[in-house]
């Protein structure tokens, strides 16, 4: 018979749980092979005094069992010693054994002689790896990258103590971490759509990370977040690939932990998208969802989002902009012949039932022509207040154009004195020169930035808008629409457009 062995100590508040253990072994074994389970909660491994483990080496003697698997050699001992002796009584009695993480033959004296090697290096190498790992973490504490707000779906936050002090991590929550792991299997494996699986949510009455009801991106950010994956090798390329950048060595993804993900935000649900100014870092807790089926759903997601794309924009181009000003929700026109005459509906009421906002929000061919009139209309405001703004501008610009002459004039004479001077006064002389160099570099970047300042970008998309949007095609509008606009709330009477420039902050 098949045994599985799973251990878990009370003392290591981030460790792999028994029933993911249990699961991962579960995977080795053929469809419909009978096993037998063998779990320890709450016990070390630095010993062999477990009673479930007693119970396994009993039936081991006996004779009963034929093969044994584990998550990871650690599970069955931490020590060297215990752990070959148990090789050879496992030999003697024709017991191959398994384990998840670490692959080996243990029927040859090779294997058992790499198995004992392994286990030394990979107590050492882990030791080495956590530490390193913690590190890191303070180290982006102290750069602000701590982690912080509410703890990512399926996770908690705990604190933990370390030589260094507290150190806070994520474990997973039992109320929500089922739902978690859940979700990437009805994406990656039964391969449901992100709206099916909020369907199936809000049925069964599971509420969002909000504490509302789900919808198709609240889960797609969810599966996005790899705080769950054991991270890998794979990992790392993956998100190489998509030209992030790491905190960690490529070495450091042998643990199986999960990661942070960090990076500014370009506009919304965006966040994904463009990993370029994005940055992975392992977290101190280990992962809850095998790597091979977090990048499936990734990949999965990655061919959703082009789909999307193209999808949309040969529909309107208010692509994404549109939303019910009752719920929030996208609003989206329904399939017709005719595309100027498409109804808009709340997609909270067609695909959610969480809006009441009564019957359709207009024709996307009226919401469109009111859109593109207001536009012109920004545009010409823009174009008044342009003068008013790039004279500023360029009196800044002088202004600082003149501090920059004193300061050159200063050095140069500092300079001067300095090479006439003892040594006492020309040291005090240089510090001063490095002083006035650092404030010249601060006004040059000052300068910079007015000169190719935001105006001068828009100034050249929308300057001429009204006469140049006909030739426009959709994604030459949508572009315009995404660069002017952050959101358009619908009403039935009513649109309100959320500007991203606003002529009352500047
Ligand atoms: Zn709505």
């Amino acid at each position: 018979m098949v045994a599985i062995y799973a251990r878990q100590s009370i003392d290591k508040k981030d460790s792999i749980s028994i029933e993911t253990q249990i699961e991962l072994c579960r995977r080795e074994l053929a469809d419909g092979q009978p096993c037998e389970e063998y779990s320890d909660k709450g016990y070390s491994g630095s010993n062999l005094n477990r009673p479930e483990f007693q119970r396994l080496l009993a039936d081991v003697k006996s004779g009963k069992i034929e093969r044994i698997i584990t998550y990871r050699l650690d599970r069955i001992s931490r020590s060297v010693l215990d752990f070959s002796n148990l090789v050879d009584l496992f030999g003697k009695h024709g017991v191959s054994f398994n384990s998840t993480q670490e692959k080996f033959d243990t029927g040859t004296p090779m294997g058992k002689a790499m198995l004992n090697i392994t286990m030394v290096f990979a107590q050492l190498e882990r030791e080495t790896i956590q530490q390193r790992i913690r590190d890191n973490y303070y180290s982006r504490g102290e750069k602000g990258m701590y982690l912080g707000g509410p703890a990512s779906y399926g996770f908690s936050i705990t604190e933990t103590h370390t030589d260094q002090g507290k150190l806070k991590l994520l474990e997973p929550n039992p109320e929500t971490v089922e739902t978690l792991r859940r979700m990437y299997r009805m994406y990656g494996d039964d391969l449901m759509s992100l709206g099916a699986i909020a369907r199936q949510f809000n049925t069964e009455k599971i509420p969002s990370p909000q504490g509302t009801i789900w919808d198709s991106s609240k889960v797609s950010r969810v599966l996005r977040n790899p705080v769950a994956v054991q991270a890998g090798a794979e990992v790392y390329r993956y998100y190489r690939s998509q030209g992030c950048k790491f905190t960690n060595e490529p070495s450091d993804f042998i643990l199986g932990h999960g990661c942070y993900l960090y990076g500014k935000r370009e506009g919304n649900e965006r966040k994904y998208s463009d990993m370029t100014n994005h940055t992975l870092s392992i977290a101190p807790h280990e992962g809850i969802v095998d790597s091979g089926l977090f990048l499936r759903c990734q990949e999965r997601l990655d061919k959703n989002t082009q789909i999307d794309n193209r999808k949309r924009s040969h529909i309107t181009w208010l692509t994404g902009l549109l939303k019910c000003g009752k719920c929030g929700h996208s609003v989206v026109p329904k399939s017709s012949c005719n595309t100027k005459y498409r109804y808009l509906y709340c997609t909270g009421k067609t695909s959610y039932a969480c809006c009441d906002v009564e019957g359709n929000l207009g024709t996307l061919g009226t919401v469109e022509d009111i859109i593109r009139d207001r536009i012109f209309r920004w545009a010409e405001r823009y174009s008044d207040l342009r003068v008013g703004v790039e004279t500023t501008q360029s009196q800044e610009r002088n202004r600082l154009a003149c501090r920059r002459e004193e300061i050159d004039l200063r050095i140069r004479k500092l300079i001067d004195m300095a090479t006439e001077s003892n040594d006492i006064t020309a040291h005090y002389l240089s510090e001063k020169v490095t002083e006035l160099e650092q404030e010249r570099r601060a006004l040059e970047a000052k300068e910079e930035k007015l000169s190719v300042g935001r105006c001068d970008t828009l100034r050249k998309e929308v300057g001429d808008i009204k006469n140049t949007w006909d030739s426009l095609d959709l994604a030459g509008k949508s572009h315009i629409a995404a660069l002017l606009i952050s959101r358009i709330n619908l009403y039935h009477n009513e649109i309100v457009i959320e500007w991203n420039y606003d002529f009352n902050k500047k």
